[in-house]
């Protein structure tokens, strides 16, 4: 039997287990919490995550390792990436935890990001403004997600008072980026350099959380769609990435501008469980295990809406019609994903009718 190695234990290593259980491979989990939403579905193993000999030893046998998580401590990666095969590699992961190393990466690779500045004093944020204009999107350098640690400032005033405020080491001030929509690119790369391209899709955040994708993204610019895919396969390659990776796109006038990237499988892939003919997560696990990748066309037309805070009675989600819903097990908790429900269909305006109905339930 495979065995793969997982760090962190939240539903993305979850919905990996769920598909390596399908194929027949084994998951060993490593999480830092004693208990986790990927417990009941895995080999769960707690350690320390900062701690390389711990982690080395709740993994045991593994034939791979990989993560769900970017943000795992230096240490552990840089010992996992000399004992055991990792993949995707330790500079993919550098690379995803820092905005200012991923922002590089991009730019030395032709791709185009908003126009940055790296902060670590109030001068630093006070220059940030003055030459980016406002508003200003200042975030934290690391450990931010999900629109944490960051904040708009929109007024020479809010930066003032943010300047004044001080604590302003290992930030990145954006300029604002007035784009038409938010697209993300999922792709898989295999061991062998095989590259296979999920559809375009669109994706509707609130309060920088991602609420719903459309997949594929209704209406794409067809020189969008080759940008999109160049973009990301130049990323693959640089990195010599194996598995799974997405690309946060916003839309403008003037082209994709990439906003981040996440090394591992992703939020806005998580239609491809029920809408697409391999999922993102068994084709993170074939790639990291050597094996074919699987076809990443979409099936039909599929809206995907996150369950956030709170989950409606099942009875509700179930009665929609086609409802393809997944709990993750979790506590509810203001803002934190605790499933999703997807809608598959063969008629596009349809299943977008469908889609915005059971947003509409969900989020209001
Ligand atoms: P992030 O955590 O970088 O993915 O940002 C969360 C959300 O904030 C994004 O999905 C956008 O909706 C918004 N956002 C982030 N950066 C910018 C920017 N430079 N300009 C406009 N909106 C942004």
């Amino acid at each position: 039997m495979s065995r793969v190695g997982i760090l962190g234990g939240g539903q993305l290593a979850r919905m990996l287990a769920l598909e390596g259980h399908r194929l027949g491979v084994e998951c060993v989990v490593v999480g830092d919490r004693a208990w986790d939403c990927a417990a009941p579905v895995a080999t769960y193993r707690v350690a320390d995550l900062a701690d390389p000999a711990a982690v080395a030893a709740a993994l045991g046998d593994t034939d791979v390792v990989t993560y769900e998580v970017e943000h795992l401590p230096a240490a552990t990666v840089a010992a996992l990436g000399q004992e055991r095969l990792l993949r995707p590699g330790a500079e993919a992961l550098v690379v995803g935890q820092d905005r200012v190393r991923e922002k590089q990466t991009l730019e030395r690779l032709g791709i185009r990001v908003a126009p940055w500045a790296q902060v670590d004093d109030p001068a630093d944020l006070e220059r940030a403004a003055a030459t980016l204009g406002l508003p200003l999107v200042l975030k934290t350098r690391r450990q931010g997600y999900d629109g944490r640690g960051q904040a708009v400032l929109r007024t020479p005033e809010e930066v003032a008072a943010r300047a004044a405020r001080g604590d302003l080491a290992d930030h990145v001030a954006e300029g604002w980026v007035e784009f038409t929509r938010e697209l993300s690119q999922v792709a898989v790369r295999g061991a062998d350099g095989e590259v296979c391209f999920y559809p375009l899709v669109e994706n509707e955040h609130r309060q920088g959380q991602l609420v719903a994708t459309l997949a594929p993204a209704p209406r794409p610019d067809p020189e969008h769609i080759g940008e999109a895919q160049q973009m990301t396969r130049a990323l693959l390659d640089e990195l010599a990435y194996v598995g799974v990776l997405t690309l946060e796109l916003f839309e403008t006038s003037e082209g994709l501008v990439a906003n981040e990237l996440a090394p591992r499988v992703h939020n806005s892939g998580h239609w491809t469980l029920d809408g697409a003919v391999t999922s993102q997560f068994e084709n993170h696990l074939r790639a990291v295990l050597g094996w074919p990748l699987g076809v990443c066309a979409a099936r039909g037309p599929t809206v995907m809406v996150n369950l956030l805070g709170t989950v409606p009675p099942l009875a509700e989600l179930l009665a929609h019609l086609g409802a393809h819903v997944h709990l993750y097990g979790k506590e509810p908790r203001p803002a934190r994903k605790l499933g999703h429900v997807t809608l598959v269909g063969s008629d596009r305006a349809q299943v977008r009718l469908r889609g915005e109905a059971l947003i509409q339930a969900i989020h209001g």
